[in-house]
């Protein structure tokens, strides 16, 4: 088993995440800015696609083992949308106010209003990796009409859990990391390594 791999992304919250993840099998999560990767470009039409090629990417580059994620929200009457354009739903630059906007006004009579969060972990122990470990998650709920609740993120205020009448901008922190489609990806992903030793 290796003793370090790099994460293929900027962001300090998923670097905290990871290493947390990943400290109990004693590798260490190094983030992709100690490499001064540039970013992946992230072109294909699925997630797993955009997981996979970044994840690569960062492993040709420092020839380490790589682990990437995507995530986004698909809505059962859009068909799926916003899916990997959740971060750019309504444009450049990227806005969580006007993407929420632009939800709420595609859903606009519309009384089919269910929809999941989707989170995909990917693994390569090497560049050309034949069989990344791949891990997925979701988390099923409803698109209010309004926004409710100030926490987390993205599509949080519009997100109903229905089974807590809450919405995910309405959840503790610690809760929705507990139930979220990205801690059920990481429970897997957990699942696969110990499978691997
Ligand atoms: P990324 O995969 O972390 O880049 O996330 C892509 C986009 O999906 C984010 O910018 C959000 O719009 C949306 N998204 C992913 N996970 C969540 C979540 O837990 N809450 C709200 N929005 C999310």
């Amino acid at each position: 088993m290796f003793r370090q791999l790099v994460l293929a992304s900027n962001n300090p919250g998923k670097l905290r995440e990871f290493g947390a993840l990943f400290a109990p099998f004693d590798i260490a999560v190094l983030p992709q800015s100690a490499f001064a990767i540039p970013e992946a470009e992230e072109p294909h039409p699925t997630f797993v696609e955009n997981a996979l090629a970044k994840a690569r990417h960062a492993s040709l580059l420092t020839g380490l083992p790589a682990l990437s994620d995507d995530s986004g929200l698909c809505v059962d009457a859009l068909g799926g949308a916003p899916g990997v354009q959740s971060a750019r739903y309504a444009g450049e630059p990227k806005s969580d106010e006007r993407n929420n906007d632009k939800l709420l006004r595609e859903l606009a009579g519309t009384t089919d209003r269910r929809a999941h969060y989707y989170c995909v972990l990917v693994l390569v122990r090497r560049p050309h990796d034949p069989q990344p470990l791949i891990a997925e998650g979701e988390w099923h709920g409803e698109i209010l009409h309004e926004r409710r609740g100030s926490g987390g993120f993205g599509y949080d205020p519009l997100f109903l859990v229905p089974e807590l009448n809450l919405s995910a901008a309405e959840l503790p922190a610690s809760r929705k990391n507990a139930i979220s489609h990205r801690a059920a990806a990481f429970l897997r992903l957990a699942e696969r390594l110990r499978g691997q030793r």
